[in-house]
């Protein structure tokens, strides 16, 4: 006789988790569906388990056929549910198993093999079967708990093999409980058949999946009816590359201010009034809120977002109202069709909310459309920037050698030091990338200094005996400058690896040079301690000579599209720039040398030292040392 007296308050308890979660709106995402497959499959579980209960109790009185439907169908929704619980496990892990055909005979064999034995079992007794004094388990019972705990096996070798992907480590623990509960509720039901306990355990299990992963306080805002940006984050991450979408962006125009003005209570029931009209008004879309007055419309490729944005702005010219105030606000458009291939909802989410911020200058009900290009090139960016973090933290800006070339000897005296680092695939980014995004981000401090380090490590390993070269150059971002430890930092680092600071010339660009006491003393301090500079692309921007009489430089490199505009037409401006130059006792580098004839122009009007592809391109520094090495 079964026990059924604690599967009926487990069955209404979870009837009421089915109800809520029904009721509230969500994405249309794997691990949405995965969840509502459990809580529909598990309901169906514990109501065959009841009536099948209840009537094998009682089976005398009903027809045998229905006897036989609610016993199969108990069974066969119990194996279902095995399945759902791990596809859920596997949706929070971000796996794929049916991809491909030996992963789904591996996923789907086993529940298919049990659904054919238990229809089989009223007319050959598999599973399960009757005679005259009632229910009977079956000679292949025992595929009840095989099964079940197949799929159990199956998530934790999941769970362990993908566990890198869930970087959360409380919600790899609440998989790892809720798998946990259910192999427990499965011993349980081994050791006690008679009480239906097992569903308790389920519903255990049920409420960690609901209050770990799927409360509606992680992806719902404003009195839960518009999705939050996690949301949008998730849905993008998981249809990117599948599905064809198109995006409309919302701003509140001066959103703080207004909030300032009417009050946050007042501006939050305004909110919640927008996200209304926007979720009845456009009931096909899915509507985020992404803070700060910022609405995001997502629809499919036919969504037409100009014909929204202009409804949108009209309903703007009315006033939002609710039981005490009226509220007049203003609003800007953003758009974005970001086509079948852009790589990560980060691009797409920063892409917006530039273009947002864009808008939020603009006049009221302005629109800035997000091209294609401009996507691409934020995902460019963005793979610079990853990147660039990730040589910087292992180590890996490498650093290249470039040749310069003494004009009287021909011969190579010096060298510039230039950075380099690589894409995932091993591909070498250009600096005149990676080096102003550093510059944007702050990285060129660490940049700056990864470079110089190693360049102490080759002077000190004997780079410059092994070439004999009388100096190195090494540039150095003017941004660098505004680190107040940056020329205690660099002697520090040479006194550390015992290098001669006279060794080295620290390169800084004329261009961005700001002017500053605050460089001008720190250039001071870094010759003192004995380091000296060259003024890097010379002629490039606008030139400010009395710079060139404040800092201590010693030599000008002239940029290569003087060099070039030089030797392409020669006048009397630059020959007689580089007398007065040299007058002041600078010495003078051309850099972008890319032939004989232009290494004999510019050591003719005077230039000291030869930089450029005609001696070599940048080396690697084994290769340099192979080429140029004495
Ligand atoms: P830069 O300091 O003006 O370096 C010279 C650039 O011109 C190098 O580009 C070099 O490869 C290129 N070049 C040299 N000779 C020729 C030539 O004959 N023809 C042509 N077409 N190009 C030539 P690279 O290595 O790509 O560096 C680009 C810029 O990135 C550098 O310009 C420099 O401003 C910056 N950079 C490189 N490494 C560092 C670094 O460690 N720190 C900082 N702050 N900036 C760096
Ligand atoms: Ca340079
Ligand atoms: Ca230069």
């Amino acid at each position: 006789m079964w026990k059924i007296n604690y599967s009926i308050p487990t069955l209404l308890v979870l009837c009421i988790i089915v109800a809520f979660y029904i009721s509230l709106p969500r994405l249309k995402i794997r691990r949405n569906f995965g969840f509502l497959c459990i809580i529909l499959v598990e309901s169906l579980v514990m109501l065959f388990n009841i009536l099948s209960s209840w009537v094998d109790n009682n089976y005398q009185l009903f027809p045998l056929w229905f006897v036989h439907v609610l016993n199969a169908g108990y069974f066969i929704f119990f194996f279902l549910s095995g399945v759902t619980y791990f596809y859920f496990t596997i949706c929070l892990y971000d796996i794929k198993p049916l991809d491909d055909p030996v992963h789904t005979w591996i996923v789907r064999g086993p529940y298919a093999l049990a659904i054919i034995l238990t229809v089989l079992s009223p007319f050959f007794r598999f599973i399960y079967y009757f005679d005259e004094n009632g229910y009977h388990n079956g000679p292949l019972y025992f595929l009840v708990y095989a099964i079940f705990t197949y799929y159990l096996l199956l998530s934790f070798y999941c769970m362990f093999k993908f566990r890198h992907k869930l970087k959360r480590r409380r919600e790899r623990l609440a998989i790892f409980i809720y798998n946990l509960f259910l192999a427990a509720g499965l011993l349980v039901r081994y050791l006690l058949p008679d009480y239906l306990f097992m569903d308790i355990f389920c519903l255990i299990v049920i409420l960690i999946i609901y209050l770990s992963f799927m409360n509606p306080e992680f992806y719902l805002e404003t009195r839960n009816i518009i999705f939050n940006s996690k949301a949008f984050k998730e849905f993008i991450d998981e249809h990117n590359g599948r599905l064809h979408y198109r995006i409309l962006g919302i701003i509140i125009h001066n959103y703080n201010e207004m909030r300032d003005l009417y009050g946050s209570l007042q501006m939050d029931r305004a909110i919640y009034s927008i996200g209304r009209y926007l979720t009845t008004t456009y009931k096909n879309q899915y509507v985020f809120y992404y803070k700060s007055g910022r609405f995001i419309i997502l629809g499919e490729q036919d969504m037409d977002y100009y014909q929204m944005s202009w409804e949108i702005k009209e309903r703007f010219k009315e006033p939002w109202r609710n039981e005490d105030a009226e509220i007049y606000l203003e609003a800007g458009f953003a758009t974005i069709d970001p086509g079948q291939t852009v790589e990560s909802a980060d691009i797409i989410m920063s892409s917006l909310i530039g273009a947002l911020g864009k808008a939020d200058t603009l006049e009221n009900g302005s629109q800035v459309h997000v091209s294609y290009i401009e996507l691409k090139s934020n995902e460019r960016e963005a793979a610079i920037k990853r990147a660039l973090t990730y040589a910087i933290n292992h180590d890996q800006v490498e650093v290249f050698l470039q040749p310069l070339i003494s004009s009287k000897t021909g011969e190579l005296t010096g060298a510039e030091v230039l950075a380099r680092i690589r894409d995932q695939e091993g591909q070498i980014i250009s600096p005149s990338l990676f080096i102003p995004i550093a510059e944007k981000n702050g990285k060129i401090n660490n940049i700056g200094e990864q470079v110089f380090e190693k360049t102490c490590q080759l002077i000190k390993d004997g780079l410059l005996t092994k070439l004999g070269l009388s100096f190195i150059n090494v540039n150095l971002s003017p941004l660098q400058f505004m680190r107040s430890n940056l020329a205690e930092r660099y002697s520090s680092l040479a006194r550390d690896y015992g290098i001669d600071p006279e060794k080295i010339h620290l390169e800084i660009t004329e261009e961005s040079m700001v002017d500053d006491a605050f460089l001008q003393k720190q250039i001071q301090s870094l010759g003192d301690e004995g380091f000296s500079f060259a003024l890097d692309d010379y002629g490039k921007g606008y030139s400010n000579l009395s710079r060139l009489k404040q800092c201590p430089f010693s030599n000008i490199k002239l940029d290569m599209s003087i060099v070039w505009d030089y030797c392409k037409d020669p006048d009397e401006f630059l020959p007689a720039m580089i007398q007065a130059f040299k007058h002041m006792s600078f010495s003078i580098t051309a850099e972008g040398i890319e032939s004989e004839d232009m290494a004999a122009t510019m050591k003719n009007i005077g230039c000291d030292y030869l930089q450029g592809y005609h001696y070599s391109k940048p080396l690697p520094v084994n290769q340099f040392i192979e080429k140029f090495g004495i």
